[in-house]
């Protein structure tokens, strides 16, 4: 039997579905909204100690060693990744210098280093207090590491500097790509369900009352009501577990983080990152990101200044790519949201299912639009040849992360189960 097999409640629509034994190497969804709600690999443990501990083995010499040398007229240059991270600090923006700092540097070493002490843990039966509040936390830092999107801003310098200068790669740059593979695969092999049983269980899943016990709820329930919150179940936000709601408020006996039927102030939450990336949106494309330097001219350009640039020079995919990363995406993301906000308060249960697909895709990308500045950051390390050329960071930056940022939270704060309420038949007991 699967350690995992019961019934669970989708986070993004509150169906509860009994889990059957997924075989290994797929996965299921929920019917009703689309959420992957389960993955199954029979040994994910071992391999998330195998390709977790390369990673962290990758992990000092693809963020301390050199990238690439960028050479030209007879001088040389080569930055880090870490001293991507100073230059805009040097530069004076320090704001952009921790948020990078912390994406591209701290938020990997904790993806990779957290499912690794969890899973030799497990292996070894050695189970310490501080694992759940780890793993708990391991949880939100999915979308805050952005190795990934950090190799393609690599990518996009080689082709923005390929003509006017010779490029050299380092080691870092391949120790990089490998902890981008490793970072991802880690991602990939990690069954979080079977993980929380195994840090919560060390008795045999066939004899757990509690599941034995949701499964008597949920099959003797009239078929009509079927979501978690109109049997009185709530899931938690952390780890996923189903509670029976009680009478006052109550903490998940799992991972000690607070029930509620939804997500407490989701919707204000929401709408207030939302207003605050629209109004934050324009000052980030109309004000310079970046500022070129050349015999002591200075020439600053705005995000759709280096787009136009690649377009009139033939880099066409990569001007799109710029495109769709820094403008459409944001842009995507606020109206998406507005949307999905406006259909609740309406009350109309019109094409949910579009919807919710929408919104997982909002949550997907959401990342992705810190390309520009991680490219900004690379250019502003590599090319620093004093009073002939260099490249410093200006102020529409620190604008675009905060555009970033908001838009990513609001994503977060976001209850999707929220937008199918409207279309059951009961409504949750405790909403809020
Ligand atoms: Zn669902
Ligand atoms: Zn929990």
């Amino acid at each position: 039997m699967n350690p995992t097999s019961s019934i669970t409640a989708c986070p993004g629509c509150d169906l509860l579905i009994p889990v059957p034994e997924v075989p290994d190497g797929h996965y299921i969804a929920c019917g009703r909204c689309g959420t992957t709600l389960s993955k199954s690999y029979t040994d994910s443990i071992d391999r998330v100690i195998a390709l977790s501990f390369a990673g962290l083995l990758l992990y000092l010499p693809a963020m301390f060693l050199p990238l690439m040398t960028l050479s030209s007229l007879g001088l040389k240059e080569k930055g880090s990744v870490v001293d991507t991270c100073i230059g805009f600090y040097q530069n004076g923006y320090i704001l952009v210098s921790v948020i990078t700092f912390v994406t591209a540097v701290i938020v990997p070493f904790l993806k990779i280093c957290i499912p690794f002490i969890t899973a030799v843990s497990l292996k070894t039966k050695r189970k310490g207090r501080f694992l759940i509040p780890t793993f708990k936390f391991h949880k939100h830092l999915e979308e805050w590491g952005m190795v990934e999107i950090y190799l393609l801003g690599i990518l996009i310098t080689l082709i923005k500097m390929g003509d006017v200068a010779s490029i050299d790669f380092n080691l870092g740059f391949f120790c990089f790509i490998g902890l981008v593979l490793l970072s991802m695969a880690v991602s990939v092999c990690l069954d979080r369900r079977l993980f929380w049983y195994l840090l919560e269980h060390s008795q045999s899943p066939a004899e757990d009352p509690e599941i034995l016990r949701l499964g008597t709820l949920f099959h003797s329930a009239p078929k009509l009501v079927q979501t978690a919150a109109n049997l009185e179940l709530m899931r938690c936000h952390d780890c996923g577990k189903l509670v029976k709601a009680g009478p006052e408020d109550q903490q998940c006996p799992r991972c000690d983080s607070s029930l509620h039927f939804r997500t407490r102030g989701s919707l204000s939450i929401t709408w207030a990152l939302v207003i605050t990336s629209l109004i934050l949106f324009f000052p980030a494309n109309m004000l310079p990101i970046m500022q070129v330097d050349f015999l002591g001219i200075p020439d600053r350009s705005t995000i759709l200044d280096g787009i136009i640039y690649f377009f009139t020079h033939g880099s066409f995919g990569i001007g799109l790519i710029i495109f769709i990363a820094s403008i459409l995406v944001p842009l995507y993301k606020i109206i998406g949201l507005i949307i999905i906000l406006l259909t609740i308060h309406s009350g109309k249960n019109h094409y949910l299912q579009q919807k919710s697909k929408m919104f997982r895709f909002i949550e997907f990308i959401g990342r992705w639009s810190m390309l520009d500045i991680f490219v900004v950051a690379i250019l502003s390390v590599l090319v620093d040849f004093g009073f002939l050329t260099s490249i410093h960071t200006a102020p529409g930056a620190t604008y675009f992360c905060l555009v970033v940022i908001a838009t990513m939270s609001a994503a977060i704060v976001f209850d999707p189960r929220l937008l199918w309420d409207a279309c059951d038949v009961v409504k949750p007991g405790k909403s809020s």
